[in-house]
C-alpha cells in the first residue's frame, strides 16, 4: 500500500523560468486586472505544494481568480517538467469556463514569457464522444427505450438519433457537450461505448479516426489536461492509464470530489440491468442458458417490487438465494460465450467482436455487481462492513433496483490518488465550521492512528468581498422548526413579506423539490411577481429567463444551491428552507454516521452537520457573485440561531452581518428594492 505522503526529496527544478509571483502578475496585467491578494496568496501556496510536492487544500472565495491562481503555476511546472499537470472540475459548466475562457486568454498573454505559449486539452470519459465503430457497423440494439417508454417518448428520442446522425456528419470533436440543445442518455448510448465495450484502436476499423483516441492523443500533447472528477477517479484506481503521465493534479470543485468517486465505485442490479445483459447476449449463445438468465431475472423482480425500500442490513436468506441465482446465471452465460476477444486472436471479424464485448461487458456488470452485494454482508459486524446496500424503489419509468458503495472512499483516495501525485484540492468551501479537517478526513487526508504521515495544508485565502457591508444573514428565528408536514402557513407568510419586500428578485432554495413545488403553488397566486419552480423548463433557460428580468423569482432544489452564478440586481434574496441535513433514512449517510458513531466518534458532527454544513456554505454563496452586489440571504430554520451545533454550521457560512429581526431585514430589502 503506498504511502500518502509524497516524496519531498526532490524539487522541481525550473531554473529558466520567471518565479510564479512574476508570470501571474504578468497574465493578470495581460488580461486587463489588478493584483488581488488572495489570488497572489493562492498561486505562491500551489507553487510551494508543487516544489514541495505537498498536498494542499485552499479555500478561496468567489472573486479571488482561483483558475488564474493555479493554472499559472500549474503551466510552469508543466513546462519546468515537461509532463502534463491535470485539472479536474466536477461540473461541465466549469470546465467550458477553463477550456473556451481562461486558458485561451492565459495561453495567449503568457506566451512571451515561457519557452513557448502552453497547451491545453480537454479529456472526457469515452461515453462522452461518437463511437464512430458503432455509428456505422451493426451494433447490438439499444432497445432499452422501446422497453421503458412510452410512445411518444421514444418517438422524441427517434428525433434525438436522427439530430445525432446528421451531427455525425460534420463533427470535427465528436464531443457530446457540443449538442445543442442536449440529447437523453438513451439517445446518446445508440452512439457511444463505454471504455470496457470498446474494441480498442488496434483491433476497430475506425481505430485511425476513432474522436476518443483523437482527445487521447491531443492530451498526451498538452500541458494543460482538463477532465472531471470521474475519469481522475478511474484513472487512479485502474490499472491501465486514461490521462497522460502526471504528477500533479489540481482538484477544482473539490467539495464534490468523494460524491463523484462514490458515484463512479456504485453497483446497481435491477430488473433492467439484467434485462439488458439478456437483450446483449441474446442469440449468441443456447436458448437455455439466455432463459435462466431471463427467469432470475424475473425473480429478482418480483422479489424487489415486494420489499420496502431503504438500507439493508441483514441479508434475507431469500434475497441471497436470487443474488445466488442471478450471479450463476450470469457466469452460465459468460461460459457460453466462449473466449474473450484477446484470447480469440486478431482475425476476428470486428462486428461480432463488438457484439460479443458488448455482451460481455454486460455480464461482467450483473455477475460482479451480485457478486459484491453478496459478499457485503459476510462481517461479523454491520458497521465495520466495507459496503452498504440498499434498495431503491421504483419511481415512473425506473424499476426498483438493489444499489451497492462504499461506506467510504477515503482510504481508495489515499492510496490510488494522493500516493503517488501532488494533489493541489480547492473550492469556495473546503472549511467546514472554520477547519479543513471534516473534508480532508473524507479523503484520506487525516487519519489519525493508522500509522500514516497524511503531510498536507490547508490555507484560507479569504474574499475580496466585504460581507458583513454587502450581506445580511437573516435566520427566523420566531419560526416553528421545520416539521415533516411540508410547509406551514407561517413560512409561506414569511417567504411572501421577504419577496414582496425585494420586490422579486428570490432565489429560494428549497431542501426538497415537493417543497419547492408547494410553495410555487402556494405562492404563485399571492404574489405580484413572476415566480419560476425548477422543472418548469431546463435549468439553464430558467437561469437565464431569472437573470435577465429582475422582479422574477427561481424556487427549486440540488442544483441550484451550487449552480446558479447571477451577479448584479436580479438576485437581492437567496432563501434557504431549512438547514439541510440529509434524510435521515438516507442509507449511505446514515451507515457512515452509524460507523463513526460505534468507533467513539460524533457521528452527527461528521457526517449529517458536515453535509448541511457544505450546502448551506453553498447556497448562501450564491448572493454575493461580484463586489457591488448586496443582498440577504435568509435561513427560516430557527435551528440556526438555536441548536447547540448552529454555531458550526455558522463559522461555515461568509462573515455576513447577523439578525433575527424581520422588520429590520424587510426595511433592507426594500432599500436595495429602490436602489435597483
Ligand atoms: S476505438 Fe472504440 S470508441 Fe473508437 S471507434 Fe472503435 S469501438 Fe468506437
Amino acid at each position: 500500500m503506498p504511502d500518502a505522503t509524497p516524496d519531498t526529496s526532490q524539487k522541481t527544478a525550473a531554473p529558466d523560468l520567471p518565479p510564479v509571483e512574476e508570470l501571474l502578475a504578468a497574465a493578470v496585467h495581460a488580461l486587463g486586472g489588478s493584483e488581488r491578494q488572495g489570488q497572489v496568496a493562492m498561486a505562491k501556496a500551489v507553487q510551494d505544494a508543487i516544489d514541495a510536492r505537498e498536498h494542499v487544500a485552499v479555500q478561496a472565495g468567489t472573486g479571488t481568480g482561483k483558475s488564474l491562481a493555479y493554472l499559472v503555476p500549474s503551466i510552469r511546472h508543466a513546462m519546468a517538467s515537461e509532463a502534463a499537470v491535470v485539472v479536474s472540475t466536477a461540473t461541465i459548466a466549469l470546465q467550458r469556463q477553463l477550456v473556451d475562457r481562461d486558458l485561451p486568454r492565459l495561453a495567449e498573454a503568457l506566451a512571451a514569457e515561457l519557452p513557448h505559449e502552453p497547451t491545453f486539452a480537454i479529456l472526457k470519459g469515452r461515453r462522452n464522444y461518437l463511437c464512430r465503430y458503432k455509428l456505422s457497423a451493426a451494433w447490438p440494439e439499444e432497445d432499452e427505450a422501446e422497453q421503458l417508454f412510452d410512445a411518444r417518448e421514444v418517438s422524441a428520442t427517434g428525433r434525438m438519433v436522427k439530430r445525432i446522425q446528421e451531427w455525425a456528419e460534420d463533427t470535427e470533436l465528436g464531443d457530446r457537450d457540443e449538442l445543442v440543445p442536449g440529447v437523453n442518455e438513451q439517445a446518446w448510448r445508440q452512439f457511444s461505448v463505454s471504455a470496457k465495450e470498446c474494441l480498442g484502436a488496434q483491433k476497430c476499423p475506425s481505430g485511425a479516426e476513432c474522436f476518443a483516441e483523437l482527445a487521447r492523443d491531443r492530451a498526451g500533447q498538452a500541458d494543460i489536461v482538463v477532465t472531471n472528477h470521474s475519469l481522475l477517479a478511474i484513472d487512479a484506481m485502474e490499472d491501465f492509464d486514461l490521462l497522460p503521465e502526471h504528477d500533479v493534479v489540481v482538484v477544482d470543485e473539490a467539495h464534490e470530489l468523494v460524491d463523484r468517486v462514490t458515484s463512479v465505485v456504485t453497483g446497481e442490479l435491477s430488473e433492467s440491468t439484467v434485462g439488458f445483459a439478456v437483450r446483449r447476449v441474446g442469440r449468441l449463445i443456447e436458448q437455455a442458458v439466455a432463459d435462466r438468465l431471463l427467469e432470475a431475472g424475473e425473480d429478482l423482480k418480483a422479489l424487489l417490487a415486494a420489499a420496502p425500500a431503504g438500507r439493508i442490513d441483514d441479508l434475507p436468506e431469500v434475497l441471497g438465494m436470487t443474488l445466488a441465482l442471478v450471479r450463476d446465471a450470469a457466469f452460465a452465460c459468460i461460459t457460453a460465450l466462449g473466449p474473450r476477444g484477446e484470447r480469440r486472436g486478431a482475425g476476428e471479424d470486428p462486428e461480432q467482436a463488438g457484439i460479443r464485448k458488448a455482451a460481455f461487458t454486460a455480464l461482467d456488470e450483473v455477475h460482479d455487481t451480485a457478486q459484491r452485494m453478496l459478499d457485503a454482508f459476510g462481517h461479523d459486524s454491520e458497521v465495520d462492513r466495507a459496503d452498504v446496500v440498499w434498495l431503491d424503489e421504483g419511481t415512473g419509468r425506473m424499476p426498483p433496483r438493489l444499489n451497492i458503495a462504499p461506506l467510504s472512499v477515503a482510504g481508495m483516495l489515499r492510496d490510488k490518488l494522493f500516493g503517488s501525485r501532488t494533489v493541489v484540492l480547492t473550492s469556495a468551501t473546503l472549511a467546514l465550521g472554520g477547519a479543513f479537517d471534516g473534508l480532508a478526513r473524507q479523503w484520506g487526508l487525516a487519519a489519525p492512528g493508522d500509522g500514516k504521515k497524511a503531510t498536507w495544508q490547508g490555507l484560507d485565502v479569504g474574499s475580496p468581498f466585504d460581507h458583513p457591508r454587502s450581506g445580511i444573514l437573516y435566520v427566523a428565528k420566531h419560526l416553528p422548526s421545520p416539521g415533516r408536514d411540508g410547509l406551514s402557513p407561517a413560512y409561506l407568510d414569511e417567504i411572501a413579506e421577504l419577496i414582496e419586500a425585494a420586490g422579486g428578485r428570490t432565489l429560494g432554495l428549497f431542501s426538497s423539490m415537493r417543497a419547492a413545488k408547494a410553495a410555487t403553488e402556494a405562492l404563485r397566486e399571492r404574489l405580484s411577481v413572476p415566480l419560476l419552480c425548477q422543472g418548469d423548463d431546463s435549468t439553464m433557460q430558467l437561469v437565464k429567463q431569472f437573470a435577465q428580468d429582475e422582479p422574477t423569482c427561481l424556487f427549486g432544489t440540488l442544483s441550484l444551491w451550487q449552480g446558479v452564478d447571477v451577479p448584479g440586481p436580479s438576485l437581492r434574496l437567496v432563501i434557504i428552507d431549512r438547514i439541510p441535513f440529509p434524510r435521515p433514512d438516507d442509507p449511505l449517510a446514515s451507515a457512515r454516521q452509524r460507523h463513526v458513531a460505534a468507533k467513539g466518534g460524533n457521528g452527527f458532527m461528521a457526517v449529517a452537520a458536515t453535509h448541511a454544513a457544505l450546502l448551506l456554505a453553498q447556497g448562501a454563496g450564491r448572493l454575493l457573485r461580484s463586489q457591488s452586489d448586496k443582498g440577504v440571504v435568509a435561513v427560516l430554520d430557527p435551528r440556526l440561531a438555536t441548536a447547540r451545533y448552529s454555531s458550526f454550521l455558522r463559522a461555515s457560512l461568509p462573515p455576513f452581518w447577523e439578525t433575527s429581526n424581520p422588520d429590520m431585514v424587510r426595511g433592507a430589502l426594500k432599500r436595495l428594492a429602490s436602489e435597483s
